[in-house]
């Protein structure tokens, strides 16, 4: 799993676009959404590795509070939603509804970027670079990380963490395919532990 630099987000969707679909589930039960506004949204686009400390700070330079940050913000949610909708499907081994497609391609009609190959930590990163004339070319990364989601994923591998109080998304890269929780650190250890104890209990009561 990788994690930000602050930590305050969980990044174990593999795919951008299902780690952005994991923000809305990170909040507990009633309380706001961790990315109450246009500065948390762009915070968040940072730390997720999608735009550097440059742009982070023309964004919030150019548009900081004004309307078209809060349409940003209200567009950036409603792709949540949908890409939480195609999230849930591809789970369940459902098709992607047309609506959810639209989503995407409504997004990446703002695409104005250039693609870049840079050299990563594990490898070269194909990463698309962006004028950033206008906000709503900040949501065009997280529909392009959904395209390739659909187009060059393993769709049968989008599954959901069995720890049902977590429930994130994540891409399953094991080996074997067997991966059941988002994280090791987050819940399979968790996990591991009390279904041991469990056993323990039941093996004690002679069940
Ligand atoms: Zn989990």
């Amino acid at each position: 799993m990788s994690r930000a630099s602050n930590g305050s987000f969980p990044f174990v969707g593999h795919y951008r676009c299902l780690d952005f679909v994991n923000t809305a589930l990170v909040a507990p039960q009633g309380r706001t959404d961790p990315i109450q506004d246009f500065s948390a949204l762009v915070s968040w686009l940072h730390e997720a590795g999608l735009i550097d400390a440059v742009e982070r700070r023309v964004a919030l330079a150019r548009w900081g509070k004004g309307r078209e940050a809060q349409q940003t913000y209200g567009a950036a949610l409603l792709f949540r939603l949908r890409m939480a909708e195609i999230a849930e499907r591809l789970a369940a081994r459902k098709q992607v509804s047309k609506a959810g497609l639209d989503a995407i391609n409504e997004q990446l009609q703002g695409l104005a970027a250039r693609a870049r190959v840079t050299r990563g930590k594990s490898g070269f990163v194909e990463r698309l670079e962006t004028d950033l004339t206008e906000p709503r070319q900040l949501i065009v990364p997280l529909a392009q990380s959904a395209a390739d989601l659909l187009c060059h994923g393993d769709l049968s591998s989008v599954k959901r963490c069995a720890n049902r109080s977590c429930s994130l998304y994540f891409y399953d890269t094991s080996k074997n395919h067997t991966r059941r929780w988002c994280s090791m650190e987050r819940c399979g250890s968790r996990m591991k532990m009390a279904a041991y104890y469990q056993r323990r209990r039941l093996r004690r009561e002679g069940r």
